[in-house]
Formats: C-alpha cells, structure tokens, sequence
C-alpha cells in the first residue's frame, strides 16, 4: 500500500472522529460536570498524575472555581508558580499586548525584549548575565551542563570526569538527569540507565559536603535553599552560609535551585537572602511568569556564564518576546505589591495558628514564609484530609503519604488567612474526633 494511500485513509478516519466527538461534545451551553471532566481525563490523557478529584475552570487572586460554580481558596498555588495570585491583571495584561505584536523569533534572531528582561532581572538579581530557558527542569539542566564546562575550562577538571553533589531528598523535575540525582524510588524506578557523574550526600549536613567536595573533580554542588516536594523541609540556621564557606574554599560552584523557593515564597525575594549569600547559579522558574506561561532562568556572572558559547546550548522557546514582558511584569508585580513582606506576616500567623492543633493529628508545622508544610500523625491519611479540606472550600495536596503543603498565592490577605486558618482547624479538628 502506498504511503499517500495510509496517509488519506488515516486522515479520513480523523475527520471521522473528529465528527463523531463533535457530536458526543456537550453543547456550546451545556458544561461538563465535575465527573465527566475526571472522565474524560482518565480514559484519554496519560496517568502520570494523581490530582484530587476537583475539576477547575477560572481562578482569579488565591481564589479558583469548579465547573460547578464552587469557590475553592488555593492551598498550592502550582507548586508556587501563582505567587503573584491567579490571573494577575498586570501580568496578563502583559501577555495580551505582546502576543499581539510578536510572540517568537527563536533565538535565531534578536527581538526588543529579551535585553530588556536581562537588563531588568540581572540588576535585579545581582549577576551579570542571565540565560533564558522555559521550565524549571530546564533551568537545572542548563545549570548542571554550565557548571561542568565551567569544571572543564576553568577548573581543568581532566575530560569527562566533573561530577556534579546533589543532596537526598532533591527534586528539580522529571527529565532522565533530574531522575538521575533523584533518591525518590518512585521518581527515578524504572527509568535507568541514568546520568552518569553525580553523586549524593544527606541534606542538611555540611561535614558531609565539606568530605564530598575535597573530590578535586567536583564541579558543582546543587541545592534547593528549603527543600519543597520533600515537604517543605527547613535546613538549619547557617547550612546556607556553611554551604557557601565551603564551595568558596574547595573552588566548588554553588547551584541554588530557587525555582519554587524563590521569588518572595519564603518572605524574601530569595530564600538565599535569608542568611545573606549569594549562590554561583541560580536557577528560577514557576513564579517568574505568575503561572501564566513557561518562564525559567539561570543567572551567573561572566566567570561562568560565558563558558557556553553560540550553539552550545539553548531552546526555542527560550527567551521569546512573550516570556520576556511576562517576567517582566512578573517581577514587577512582586517587588510593587510587596509580596515578599506579605508572605513573611502571613506566614507567621498561618505556622503560630496551626500549632495549636491536636498534635496527634498534626505532629508537625514548619515552613519560611508561605512556603509551609504539616505532617499529620500516621494514623490519619493525608489524602483523606486534602478531601475533607477541598469539601470545605480549600484545595491542598499531601506529599510523601502523610505531608501537606500549605501555600497559598501571597496576595491572601489577613482576613483570607484567618478564614482560611478556620477551614484548617476545623478539618484537622473533625479528624481528631473520629
Ligand atoms: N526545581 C524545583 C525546586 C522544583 O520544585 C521543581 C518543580 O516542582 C522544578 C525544579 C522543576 O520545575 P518544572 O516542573 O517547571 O520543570
């Protein structure tokens, strides 16, 4: 059979089903219900995910609405991507006047934008150059591959041979060389071969890396400043400035994964600031478009930046005139709106509140900011009270089994928060009498 012939009859089963799904679609005024949308998702979308069984139509501030009308408050935020809260009026505004006037050049080409954006964010950041990727993983990869050529033309690290110390508990996302440095079975089971030249030393534990980079081949030592899909764990007061210390002395640069930390998450624009250091890389994503669009980045100075030369390294999408006004307007809105500040009180009155729960139910509270996590008691299942919190109007997700995150956009006010803390309490409380 020929290949036009596979290629017409391919296409007009196509059409075919396109006809038959046109006329199995509810019409243009009849909404799907919450059941069929989880319905539709399970029998055609892969099952990579577990998400709680709420079906989300609009979002606007900390608040979001299912397609029943229900007002949901955000617990998550996208994995702290919507800091600046849903559907930012000033970012989307800046989204819809880009994308009206250009919306990619590939980096084949210059635009009017990108330089601007880099201008904006380095001074912002402090660093000399920043390198424009789309996604957080992203973001790692770029930094790993940076620091290696770094080993390589600056460390003279012999060929081949730069390892890269990552800490247990780490997560920067699912591609093969973020699985790699994974000790999350269900991250990277299954999935070897894997990425050769990393290694890994408990979290938290500065005599372990101090032993670790006395390796002359070690290029990089990547971290997450507060561990996030770990369940929000806090390291000890001064293992930032430890960690620093360190890869200074053994000539060792320092990666900080600020992707979900950072950008005011933890009541500073970095986590970093809290013990005022400043990481050789840096790497950002999530919250640096507002969760309107894909908008990571690396940062560095020249030292290290300009070891990648033209075509060593870089993505279409990277840098496009749309992903340069979002992040723009992204930052802009953190630093006007003073959401660092805000996340630091509200923080604080969410952990001082949550406290005083049961501690047979909640055994823990802990976060930096409004980046928070309680472990409810073994006895209880965490899913069972993300179900219970989403029937009361708040949308949380437990990670680990028995951890749930707290972290809502920044933008909540302290009457939000306070009605938010009722909801919570009477949850866990509802638990502990059953
Ligand atoms: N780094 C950290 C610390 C993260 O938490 C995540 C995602 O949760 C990533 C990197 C990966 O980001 P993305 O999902 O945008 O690739």
């Amino acid at each position: 059979m020929s290949v036009v012939r596979v290629t017409t009859r391919a296409f007009s089963t196509a059409r075919c089903l396109l006809k038959a799904s046109a006329a199995a679609q509810p019409k243009m005024s009849e909404k799907l219900t919450t059941e069929q949308v989880l319905e539709r998702e399970e029998k055609y979308g892969a099952h990579n995910y577990h998400p709680l069984p709420v079906a989300l139509c609009r979002g606007k501030g900390v608040y979001m609405w299912d397609v029943e009308g229900r007002r949901y408050y955000d617990f998550l935020s996208a994995y702290s991507a919507v800091n600046q809260g849903h559907c930012h009026p000033r970012i989307v505004e800046a989204l819809k006047q880009q994308a009206d006037v250009l919306t990619l050049t590939s980096r084949a080409f210059h635009s009017d934008v990108l330089g601007e954006y880099e201008q904006f964010a380095t001074s912002l950041f402090g660093y000399d150059k920043l390198l424009p990727m789309n996604t957080g993983v992203e973001a790692g990869e770029t930094a790993c591959k940076l620091a290696r050529k770094w080993g390589y033309m600056k460390k003279k690290i012999p060929e081949n041979q730069a390892r890269i110390v990552f800490v247990e508990g780490n997560f920067w996302g699912r591609t093969l060389s973020a699985i790699s440095s994974s000790t999350d079975p269900s991250s990277y089971g299954g999935f070897g071969p894997f990425m050769p030249g990393f290694s890994v030393i408990p979290y938290n534990d500065l005599k372990a890396l101090e032993e670790a980079l006395k390796d002359s081949n070690v290029c990089a030592f990547m971290v997450e400043p507060i561990q996030g899909e770990a369940g929000v764990v806090v390291p000890a007061e001064g293992y930032l400035r430890g960690v620093r210390e360190l890869c200074s002395r053994h000539n060792v640069l320092w990666i900080a994964d600020e992707v979900q930390t950072g950008l005011a998450r933890t009541g500073k624009m970095l986590a970093v600031d809290h013990e005022g250091v400043k990481p050789d890389i840096l790497c950002l994503g999530k919250a640096l478009s507002g969760g309107v669009y894909p908008v990571s980045a690396v940062l560095a100075n020249d030292d290290v930046m300009l070891c990648i030369k033209p075509g060593e390294h870089g993505s279409t999408y990277g840098g496009n005139p749309l992903a340069c006004r979002v992040g723009i307007a992204a930052l802009k809105v953190l630093l006007e709106e003073n959401l660092a500040a805000n996340a630091e009180k509200m923080g604080k009155l969410l952990r001082d509140e949550l406290s005083q729960l049961p501690k047979d139910v909640v055994s823990i509270v802990r976060g930096k900011g409004l980046l928070n996590a309680i472990v409810i008691n073994k006895k209880f299942d965490a899913w069972e009270v993300c179900l219970k919190l989403k029937e009361n109007g708040l949308l949380a997700k437990p990670t680990h089994g028995d951890i749930i995150r707290f972290a809502p956009p920044l933008v909540i006010t302290e009457e939000e928060m306070r009605d938010c803390i009722r909801i919570i309490k009477e949850t866990v409380l509802s638990f502990a009498k059953s």
